[in-house]
């Protein structure tokens, strides 16, 4: 059985020009249209956002990971943040903890530092110790009782994150994007990671990825892969004994043209790959698991790394390619 971690990155960017760079204006102090857009989904044709997609997890027997971003409820709101976790934990999915470090030159808080930076692993070890524990704090006051797991925003950690993680009694974390590896991501390992690795005592699960042409990685996320390519990875990796499978996705994927002055618009293309993929798991449930991260027993994790990465099919990634091509006429 191979689990199937759907994780699901849930967090809003203001509509303010030149953000982080530039603060946000001082008499910003409605977030509806962001939160409207990129947690509800709402477009001209329907909302697509988490909504539909915990109800549609929910009707194909599938659990979700919802790695949400708590910061931004201290300029927005701590009831957007509530309902948010309402939502999530209503329909039988689960919260974990998304940090987005451009959020700090809003905040006004002595125990974070005040200056943004992009990446988590810019701060010093006893900082993201502070905006991790920053973080729960506003989970917990949200409603989440346990937070099992993190992802760093734009997997933007080092190893001084899963220290921090370790020091708040996180045990989890997948940052790791082989994709991203000398740009965000600043986990350093020995060999490239294909499946969970244990390090300094956190269980690091790799953002699965597969190599769609010779010398490059195309990690498994929604909006990035065709449904084929998705399939042909996953069944890859249950027929080669893996263990876990981690796909990512947005509270806005399924849904385009936000923060402009219109509505946005449903994103056809990646409705249709959402949909696929929830059929074919739950009817493929003698192969795949969707697994929650507070389910994981440590101990039964396998030490070993695989040898070889999933590769993809040439004529799924040219299908994806006419997709694209077709994305943009529709
Ligand atoms: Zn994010």
């Amino acid at each position: 059985m191979l689990n199937v971690f759907l994780t699901i990155d849930t967090e809003i960017w203001p509509h303010a020009k030149g953000w982080p760079v530039k603060a946000l204006p001082i008499n910003k102090s409605s977030f509806t249209e962001e939160i409207a857009a990129d947690i509800y989904g709402t477009t001209t044709q329907g909302d697509f956002g988490l909504p539909f997609q915990t109800q549609l997890l929910k009707e194909h027997g599938l659990k979700a990971n919802y790695f949400v971003e708590p910061l931004f409820s201290e300029k927005a709101g701590a009831s957007n943040l509530t309902d948010i976790v309402n939502l999530i934990q209503n329909q039988g999915h689960e919260v974990q903890l998304h940090l987005h470090t451009e959020w700090l030159s809003e905040l006004n808080d002595p125990e974070i530092p005040a200056q943004f930076k992009e990446f988590i692993h810019q701060f010093s070890l006893d900082e993201q110790i502070a905006l991790i524990k920053k973080g729960i704090h506003n989970l917990h006051a949200s409603g989440v009782q346990n937070i099992h797991a993190f992802r760093a925003g734009s997997y933007g950690a080092n190893l001084d994150t899963l220290h921090a993680l370790l020091k708040n009694d996180i045990f989890y974390d997948t940052s790791y994007n082989p994709c991203y590896l000398e740009k965000n991501c600043d986990i350093r390992t020995n060999k490239l990671l294909l499946q969970p690795a244990e390090i300094d005592e956190i269980w690091e699960f790799p953002i699965s990825y597969f190599q769609d042409y010779p010398g490059h990685r195309r990690h498994a996320q929604l909006c990035a892969c065709s449904f084929y390519e998705l399939k042909t990875a996953l069944l890859d990796a249950w027929k080669a004994g893996w263990f876990s499978f981690v796909i990512v996705l947005h509270s806005f994927e399924l849904i385009k043209n936000r923060g402009t002055s219109q509505l946005p618009l449903p994103d056809k293309i990646s409705i249709e790959r959402f949909r696929l993929l929830c059929n074919f798991l739950s009817t493929n449930q003698d192969k795949f698991h969707t697994a929650l991260f507070s389910e994981i027993d440590a101990q039964v994790i396998p030490k070993e790394q695989p040898i070889s990465p999933l590769q993809s099919r040439f004529f799924h990634t040219a299908w994806r390619l006419a997709e694209q091509g077709l994305g943009k006429l529709i």
